[in-house]
């Protein structure tokens, strides 16, 4: 182990126990920055003293939630498991991540990692970790509508892919039709997950949905389902590309609230204290990563009960005699998912809305626009717009047709309206962007309701 790597251990842990003195809270990359300038080899260096090997998850949705469920699958092996925390999906952060159970003599104290990467990080990230295996859940357009960038993303994963190891696996969602025609176009056949239940997929897409064309001749693909976004059953008219055949399928789908779901999968009965469409496609995939890396079914389903949502993410809480449940979303699929499940599967009635536009969050919220709020308008009583741009959210309603409150931008404020309208012994939900998320969980904290992410 050269010594140059011990000390890039050494000056990246003291940065990080500096950031927490100064009071910077949990998900920090500083420690991975640090140390990658004293030795930009440590993160391939620490990676190879994982006996197991590592678990690359991306895509744009559901990566937090799926490597949950992967860590808790791997953690009972029994492993060591390292894996970078929310927000902290860069190479900093996985960087940071593998230097805090490093020891200082520069060896890595883990027998596998989990680690949670952006899509334009990936070649990178598999390149330094060298994988057992890669994950790809879906590519949703992110916030903008950028032509072209879901293709330059595709372009992206598969050179990524191209460059696994020999004996890594490639664990892609079928249903998502970039990804289905990227892992096509691979050397070594992948192993395709994705759901096969059409009484639970709607029968067209919402108006979100951002790959509906085929993506070898251009005509518009045709859904037999359509499950979150534009991830469901589809083909071409043509002939010449459909959905890839599943190896790892999700049967027989069943979700209670947003408190449980169930679904048969290989023919083994899986259930997760999560609810929602789109975590069936996060449970699936990491049951399929399980399969990948050649773990027992049965095990498996054990493991996945075990998990609850990731912190901010369907998130509950009770306080002052309410009810509350903190649901994320990013961009428009992931609000039409959390505004779908939460209405239909919990019969949300008083939300507290908050959107921010800060980088973390897009800093253009045009793209309120393609979500579908009116799905807000038949049952839904309450709705406090919040957020840095509670304004924009506001008249979006208004064109709607929901009957909001005054927008209050100070989510405190907007929290104390949401409680004079929220009867005891009801529910209410809080759905926010990025930010927004870490604002109110740090306002919960202040007010005692929610323990700070990073001491649980
Ligand atoms: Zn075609």
């Amino acid at each position: 182990m050269p010594v140059r790597t011990a000390l890039a251990v050494v000056a990246g842990k003291a940065t990080g126990s500096l950031s927490r003195l100064t009071g910077r809270g949990g998900g920090t990359t500083f420690p991975g920055d640090v140390a990658r300038y004293v030795d930009p080899q440590v993160l391939r260096r620490l990676a190879r003293d994982l006996k197991g090997g590592a678990v690359i998850v991306t895509g744009t949705n559901g990566k937090t939630t799926t490597s949950r469920l992967v860590h808790a699958v791997l953690e009972g092996i029994p492993a060591r498991v390292v894996a970078n925390r929310a927000g902290a999906n860069l190479i900093y952060g996985a960087t940071a991540a593998a230097i805090a159970v490093a020891g200082v003599d520069g060896r890595l104290r883990a027998d596998w990692g989990v680690f949670e990467i952006d899509e334009a990080t990936l070649p990178a990230a598999v390149d330094e970790i060298q994988p057992r295996a890669v994950l790809v859940l879906n590519l949703f357009r992110d916030q903008l509508d950028r032509y072209g960038e879901l293709e330059l993303m595709a372009r992206t994963i598969q050179r990524a892919l191209e460059q696994l190891p020999e004996q890594s696996v490639a664990v892609l969602n079928a249903d998502d039709p970039r990804i289905g025609e990227l892992g096509s176009h691979l050397r070594r056949k992948p192993l395709w997950f994705g759901l096969d239940d059409r009484g639970a997929g709607a029968q067209s897409l919402p108006h979100a949905a951002d790959a509906r064309t085929c993506p070898r001749c251009g005509a518009t693909l045709v859904f037999d389902a359509v499950y979150v976004g534009h991830d469901g059953e589809y083909r071409c008219p043509n002939g010449d590309f459909a959905r890839p055949a599943l190896d790892i399928a999700g049967r027989h789908l069943r979700l209670e609230g947003l408190d449980w779901l169930g679904l048969n999968l290989d023919g083994q009965i899986v259930e997760a204290r999560l609810g929602g469409t789109y975590n069936a496609y996060n449970v699936t995939a990491a049951y399929a990563v399980g399969r990948a890396l050649g773990l027992e079914p049965a095990y498996i389903a054990e493991r996945l009960k075990t998990v609850a949502a990731a912190f901010g993410r369907q998130e509950r809480f009770e306080a002052t005699g309410r009810r509350f449940t903190i649901l994320l979303a990013k961009n428009p699929t992931g609000f039409n998912s959390v505004l779908r499940d939460s209405i239909e599967l919990a019969r949300g009635k008083r939300y507290l809305i908050a959107l921010n536009d800060r980088i973390a969050d897009g800093t253009d919220v045009s793209w309120i626009w393609d979500v579908d709020f009116e799905l807000l308008k038949p049952s839904v009583q309450i709705v406090v717009p919040s957020g840095d741009r509670a304004h924009d959210l506001a008249v979006r309603l208004k064109y709607a047709g929901v009957k909001a409150e005054a927008p209050q931008a100070d989510l405190g404020r907007a929290l104390d309206r949401l409680l004079e309208l929220t009867p005891e012994g009801e529910h209410a939900f809080l759905l926010c962007t990025y930010t927004a998320m870490l604002d109110l969980r740090a306002l919960l904290v202040r007010r005692g309701w929610l323990r700070p992410y990073w001491s649980t």
